[in-house]
């Protein structure tokens, strides 16, 4: 294999090492011999040079016109068009999920682009009448500086476009310090901006590990706004770093995403909703579906049908055409996905099917795991509460729709759930009373659209949205206007005949 391709920080438009010269290395999950690239192990120097970058191009940026602000990453989105099968190329021989999902990845990034872009020609404000005669009156978004932007890699390309085209429209300027493990994807989606014409300090890229570049970019003062998606314990750690400087803060972190399926249910649907919502992304969606909890009527007979159908799951190297699921994202991962699956046994729920490590040829090279399905489990099982990020699929048998609403529940994590059922008043009752930012009917739990605001309720999030336009709050502010033009002093609230 040929040397692998050494990676720079960008930097005020410039292209940099990290001032210390380290770098990481980026290697392919699905077969550990391949390096993707060496990529900057950035530190609190890199973070600073960014950070300053980012603020002397932010005026220039804010006073810019958010039409034509729009134009740009209306290009950008272009590009990543016609870019998409290569970088949806990196993406799989980084992260590992199948060529299917990592092409869908790069499309969420052109579909959030274009959304965005259009955004320029809206940004709306609201005007309202005055109390007072002669006074006008209205609200705008003001954007709030530099924005410093954190991203898992389980959605390498997709994740960071939810950040940096909100950002960039609303006027703000950006750092984004990508996943360690999936830089690559990153770098395309800031390579696409620049090829559209971004001016140099608008975006910068600075790649490293978590506590040695991410923190210092959370902690910096000059950083006004902080997105972060991640785990639920860094995504706490963050937000008491935040709450110092009262930063703005957006947080989109863990799920246990519950799927109830009602004895009416139709149970083809319901199968392949199923089998997709566990085992796509290898399970690794923070939407995932990690828990079936399924009317006893029909447990039995869903269980049976979903270890059949699990069983045909082409398991491999995604960039082989046909491969159904790829690998955990590294060794930690698997090591986490395996600890759960003693417990699970452990805890005395029934090993349905998997549960081991793929070792068999030039899988021994990558992090594979069998897709596994736990059957018979109780609500208050560790496997039923606990954030696996993984393969790993628990049943749990219910009495009822009240009983199996309050079992969805009662976990620390709102991202999204799910309903499959025939009755109407079934699905009423779930989406009224499922505690979660996502709600599906007769679909899995996995699917989200960028257009709609996404985000989750309990340890999920901070009551902040991404997507829709709802993702606008995290990069404004409101600033509130009063024009007075009746030539007097009118006093609000005061009688003003007095
Ligand atoms: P992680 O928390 O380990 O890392 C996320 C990011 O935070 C990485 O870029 C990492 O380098 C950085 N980081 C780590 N320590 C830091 C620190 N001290 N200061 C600042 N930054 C730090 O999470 P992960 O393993 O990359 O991603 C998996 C998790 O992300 C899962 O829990 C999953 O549910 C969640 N997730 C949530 C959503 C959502 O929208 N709700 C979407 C995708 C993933």
């Amino acid at each position: 294999m040929s040397d692998p391709k050494t990676y720079l920080n960008y930097i005020g438009g410039e292209w940099v090492a990290a001032r210390s010269g380290k770098t990481f290395e980026n290697r392919n999950p699905a077969d550990t011999r391949d390096v993707v690239g060496l990529f900057p192990d950035s530190g609190a120097d890199d973070i600073n040079d960014a950070v300053a970058a980012a603020s002397a191009a932010y005026n220039a940026w804010r006073l810019t016109p958010a039409p034509k602000r729009g134009e740009i990453i209306f290009r950008a989105s272009q590009i990543l068009q016609q870019r998409k099968e290569e970088y949806a190329q990196d993406m799989t021989r980084e992260m590992g999920k199948v060529l299917a999902e990592t092409r869908g990845d790069v499309q969420e990034a052109i579909d959030m682009g274009f959304y965005m872009a259009g955004e320029g020609r809206r940004l709306h404000g609201v005007t309202t009448p005055s109390e007072l005669p002669n006074k006008f009156q209205m609200s705008v978004r003001q954007p709030l500086g530099v924005c410093g932007l954190i991203a898992p890699w389980n959605f390498p390309m997709a994740i960071p476009s939810w950040k940096i085209f909100p950002a960039l429209i609303c006027g703000n300027t950006v750092v984004i310090k990508p996943a360690e493990d999936t830089p690559l994807s990153t770098y395309n989606l800031v390579q696409a901006l620049i090829d559209a014409g971004l001016p140099k300090g608008v975006v910068n890229i600075v790649s490293g590990y978590g506590p040695s570049a991410g923190e210092p970019l959370v902690i910096h003062p000059d950083v006004k706004v902080v997105s972060f998606t991640g785990s639920t314990e860094v995504g706490k750690h963050v937000s008491k770093l935040c709450a110092e400087q009262f930063k703005h803060l957006s947080l989109e972190m863990g799920g246990k995403n519950p799927m109830i399926v009602m004895d009416d249910a139709d149970l083809d649907l319901v199968l392949a909703g199923a089998v997709w919502g566990a085992f796509g992304t290898s399970g690794q969606r923070c939407t995932a579906t990690s828990r079936v909890i399924a009317h006893r009527k029909i447990a039995a007979e869903l269980t049976e049908r979903m270890q059949a159908e699990t069983r045909q799951i082409r398991v491999g190297n995604g960039l082989q055409e046909g491969m159904q699921m790829g690998p955990s994202i590294n060794e930690g991962q698997l090591g986490v996905v395996q600890k759960y699956v003693g417990i699970g046994r452990d805890e005395g729920a029934q090993l349905v099917l998997g549960g081991e490590r793929l070792s068999e040829g030039d899988l021994a090279h990558g992090f594979f795991h069998q897709p596994t399905i736990f059957g018979e489990v109780k609500r208050t099982m560790r496997i039923a509460q606990e954030e696996i990020f993984g393969p790993v699929v628990s049943i749990i048998p219910v009495d009822s729709l009240e009983e199996a609403i309050d079992v969805a529940n009662d976990v620390p994590y709102g991202l999204s759930s799910a309903i499959y059922t025939r009755n109407v008043n079934n699905a009423f009752m779930a989406m009224r009373d499922l505690y979660t930012g996502i709600v599906y009917v007769n679909a899995p739990t996995i699917g989200a659209e960028i257009h709609l605001p996404f985000g989750g309720t309990k340890g999920t999030g901070n009551g902040k949205r991404e997507g829709g336009t709802q993702v606008l709050d995290t990069y404004t502010e409101w600033k509130s206007l009063y024009v007075d033009y009746s030539g007097g002093l009118q006093r609000a609230q005061i009688d003003n005949a007095e």
